[in-house]
C-alpha cells in the first residue's frame, strides 16, 4: 500500500529531477557551445596571427630590398646578401602560415584564392625588385624602384586582405574578440603604413625632380593615416587589453618612432631638394629601428588577444563542469530527500497505519520492532504501543467480568455441597422444557426422591458423613441419569430430576436404575454403610393443563407414598400401590417394577 501524498511526492521529485537535467543539460550545451566556439577562436586567432606576422615579414622586406635598390656600389654584396636573407625569414613565416592554415585547405575557398594572390603579388615584386638590382647602378632610375616597391606594397595589400578577410570570419564565430581583431588589424596597417612612409622617403631619394612632388603628396597621406591611426590605437589599446606590457609598448612607439623616426623622415623628404640628403641605404638603417617598437606593439596585441581568448574557452569549460556539477548535486539532494521522506515519514506511517488496522481488529500481538526512526516518529509508535497496552487491559477487564459474571451465574445456580442445580435453576430449566413440549408434543416427566432415614445417618455417623452420602448420591447419579437431563437438589436429602423428553415408562425405569445404584453405591470412609432412596414419578403430557409445580407435588406425593409402603421403592402412580423391594426388610409389592428386574 501506498499514500497519495507519497506517490505525490515521488512525482514531484521527478518532475524537479526532470527540471534539473534540462537546465543543466541547457547550461551544459551552452557552456559546451561556448567552448567550443572559443576553442575555434583560439585557433582561428593563431591562423590571424601567422598571417599578420607573414604580412609583416612581407613588410618587412620592403627594408632591404630598398637598401639594396638604393644603396651604392660598393656596398652592393652586402646588401644583396642581406635582402636574401630576409626574403628567407618571409619564406619560413610564410610557410609557418601555411602550416597553420593546413587543417582549413578547402573549407573557405575564398581565403584560400586570397592567400594564392598574396603568393603571386610576393613573388612579382620580388621579381620587379631583382630586375632593378640587377641593373648598374647608372642605370637605375627612379621609375623602376618606384614600380618594384609598389609590386611590394601590391604584395602588402594582399597580405593585408587576407589578415581582414580572416579577421571578419573569426568575429563572425566569436564576437567577443571583435574589439581584439579591429586592434591587431590596425597595429597590422600601422606597421605596414610606417614601412611605406619610407618607402616612400626612399622613392623619392631616388626619383627623378618631376615625380618628388607627387611622391610628398603621398609621403603626407601616409603620415596623415598614420596619426589618425595612432590616435585610435593608443586611445583604445590600453583600455581593451588591461596589459602592462601594452601600455609600455605605446610609450616605446610614441618615443621611438613618431618624436623620432617620424620627424627624421620628413628632415630627408626636405633635404631632397636641398641635395643633402643621405642615400637610401643610410636612410634606412637610421629608419627602420625606430619602427622596431611599433612590430612590438603588434606582437604584443596579438598574444594579449590570444590569452583573452584562451582565459575565455577556459572559463566556459568551468562552467560546463560546474553545471554537470551542480545539476549531479541537485538530482542528488532530490534523491536523498525523496528516500528521507520514504524511510522517514512514509514508511513510518505505513507501518502506524497496518499496526491501527491490527489494533482495530483486535489483534494486540506485538508489532515487528521498526529500525532507524527519527525521535518524533518513535513517539508515535510509542503512543500506539501505549494504546495496544490499553486494548490489552481493557479486553482484560472484559474477559476478567465475563468469568466473574459466569462463576456468579454458576453459583445461584448451583447448590454449594453437592455441585448439582439449585432448587430456581431447575425451576428455570423446567419453565423452559415445559413451554418446548408444548410446542414439540413431547411428555415431561420429574423424578423426586428423598433418602430413607437419613437423620439416622446423620444421627449414627455424624453430619459430615450425611454431608458425603449427599455428595456420593449427586456424583454416582450424575453419570446413571445421563448428561441430557437437568438433575437438582431439592433441599436437604430430597433430589429432583427434570426429564424434558421422557414418557412416564422410561422415567419410572431410570428412576429404578437410580434406586438401584443408590443401593448398591458405598460411601467412602464408610465401607458398610447401605443408603436406600424412596422415588416419586410424575409425567406431564404435552399440553396438559399442568405447571411445575403440579408436576413436583404430584411426585411429591409419590413420593409420600413409597415413603409409607416401605421405602426403597419408586411409586409413578396415584392409583396402585408402590412398587415393593423383595430384598429389603421394608417393601412393597410394586408388580410392574418386579417383572422389568427380571
Ligand atoms: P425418612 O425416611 O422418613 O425420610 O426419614 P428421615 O430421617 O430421612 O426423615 P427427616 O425428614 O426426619 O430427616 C431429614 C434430616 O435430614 C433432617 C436433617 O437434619 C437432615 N438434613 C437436612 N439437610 C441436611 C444436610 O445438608 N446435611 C446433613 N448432614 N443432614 C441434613
Ligand atoms: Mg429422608
Ligand atoms: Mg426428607
Amino acid at each position: 500500500m501506498r499514500f497519495r501524498i507519497q506517490h505525490l511526492q515521488w512525482l514531484g521529485g521527478i518532475v524537479a529531477a526532470a527540471a534539473c537535467v534540462a537546465l543543466g543539460g541547457l547550461s551544459l550545451q551552452t557552456n559546451f557551445a561556448d567552448h567550443a566556439r572559443f576553442q575555434r577562436g583560439t585557433e582561428q586567432l593563431a591562423r590571424f596571427h601567422s598571417v599578420l606576422v607573414a604580412a609583416h615579414a612581407i613588410s618587412a622586406e620592403r627594408g632591404p630590398a630598398n637598401g639594396a635598390m638604393g644603396g651604392a656600389e660598393e656596398k652592393q654584396p652586402m646588401l644583396t646578401a642581406a635582402l636574401a636573407s630576409k626574403r628567407a625569414e618571409t619564406d619560413s613565416r610564410i610557410a609557418a602560415m601555411e602550416a597553420s592554415f593546413a587543417g582549413e585547405r578547402g573549407r573557405f575557398a575564398e581565403i584560400d584564392a586570397l592567400q594564392s594572390d598574396m603568393l603571386s603579388r610576393l613573388a612579382a615584386g620580388r621579381r620587379a625588385v631583382d630586375a632593378v638590382i640587377a641593373l648598374p647602378s647608372v642605370e637605375r632610375s627612379g621609375t623602376p624602384i618606384r614600380t618594384a616597391i609598389e609590386a611590394m606594397f601590391a604584395a602588402a595589400d594582399a597580405s593585408a586582405t587576407l589578415r581582414d578577410r580572416l579577421g571578419r570570419e573569426i568575429v563572425a564565430g566569436t564576437p567577443q574578440v571583435a574589439t581584439h581583431v579591429l586592434l591587431n588589424s590596425i597595429a597590422g596597417n600601422l606597421r605596414e603604413e610606417t614601412g611605406r612612409l619610407g618607402s616612400y622617403v626612399v622613392m623619392q631619394l631616388s626619383a627623378d625632380p618631376d615625380q618628388r612632388r607627387r611622391l610628398e603628396v603621398q609621403f603626407v597621406a601616409t603620415r596623415a593615416r598614420l596619426e589618425l591611426m595612432w590616435r585610435a590605437l593608443a586611445s583604445y589599446a590600453g583600455a581593451v587589453l588591461p596589459d602592462i606590457g601594452v601600455d609600455e609598448a605605446i610609450t616605446a612607439v610614441e618615443r621611438d618612432y613618431f618624436a623620432t623616426a617620424l620627424p627624421y623622415a620628413e628632415s630627408v623628404i626636405r633635404e631632397t631638394s636641398l641635395g643633402t640628403a643621405p642615400d637610401a641605404d643610410a636612410f634606412t638603417r637610421v629608419y627602420v629601428p625606430g619602427m622596431r617598437p611599433v612590430e612590438l606593439l603588434r606582437e604584443r596585441i596579438a598574444t594579449t588577444s590570444r590569452a583573452t581568448m584562451e582565459a575565455l574557452r577556459h572559463q566556459a569549460l568551468m562552467l560546463a563542469l560546474a553545471s554537470l556539477l551542480l545539476t549531479a548535486v541537485a538530482i542528488g539532494a532530490i534523491v536523498v530527500i525523496a528516500v528521507i521522506f520514504r524511510d522517514g515519514l512514509f514508511h513510518p506511517l505505513l507501518h502506524a497505519h497496518r499496526q491501527i488496522v491490527q489494533i482495530a481488529r483486535g489483534d494486540l500481538s506485538d508489532p515487528p520492532p521498526i529500525r532507524n526512526i527519527s525521535a518524533e516518529v518513535r513517539t508515535m509508535f510509542a503512543s500506539l504501543d501505549l494504546l495496544r497496552e490499553q486494548q490489552r487491559q481493557r479486553l482484560q477487564l472484559e474477559e476478567d467480568q465475563r468469568l466473574m459474571s459466569e462463576a456468579l451465574r454458576h453459583l445461584s445456580e448451583t447448590d454449594m455441597l453437592t455441585g448439582l442445580l439449585n432448587r430456581r435453576a431447575l425451576t428455570e430449566a423446567a419453565e423452559r422444557a415445559l413451554y418446548e413440549s408444548d410446542r414439540h408434543g413431547a411428555p415431561v416427566s420429574a423424578i423426586l426422591f428423598d433418602i430413607d432415614h437419613f437423620k439416622a445417618i446423620n444421627d449414627g455417623h455424624g453430619h459430615a458423613v450425611g454431608d458425603l452420602v449427599l455428595k456420593t448420591i449427586a456424583h454416582s447419579l450424575r453419570a446413571v441419569a445421563g448428561a441430557d437431563v437437568a438433575f437438582a437438589r431439592h433441599g436437604g436429602e430430597e433430589f429432583l430430576i427434570l426429564l424434558a423428553d421422557a414418557p412416564k415408562d422410561a422415567a419410572i425405569a431410570l428412576a429404578e436404575r437410580l434406586r438401584l445404584a443408590i443401593e448398591a453405591m458405598t460411601v467412602d470412609t464408610m465401607p458398610g454403610l447401605r443408603v436406600t432412596s424412596s422415588f416419586g414419578v410424575a409425567t406431564r403430557t404435552a399440553g396438559a393443563m399442568m405447571s411445575w409445580e403440579e408436576l413436583v407435588a404430584r411426585a411429591d406425593r409419590r413420593l409420600y407414598r413409597a415413603k409409607q409402603e416401605g421405602r426403597n421403592r419408586v411409586c409413578g402412580s396415584d392409583e396402585q400401590p408402590a412398587a415393593p423391594r423383595a430384598a429389603t426388610a421394608e417393601t412393597t409389592w410394586f408388580p410392574q417394577m418386579a417383572k422389568a428386574a427380571r
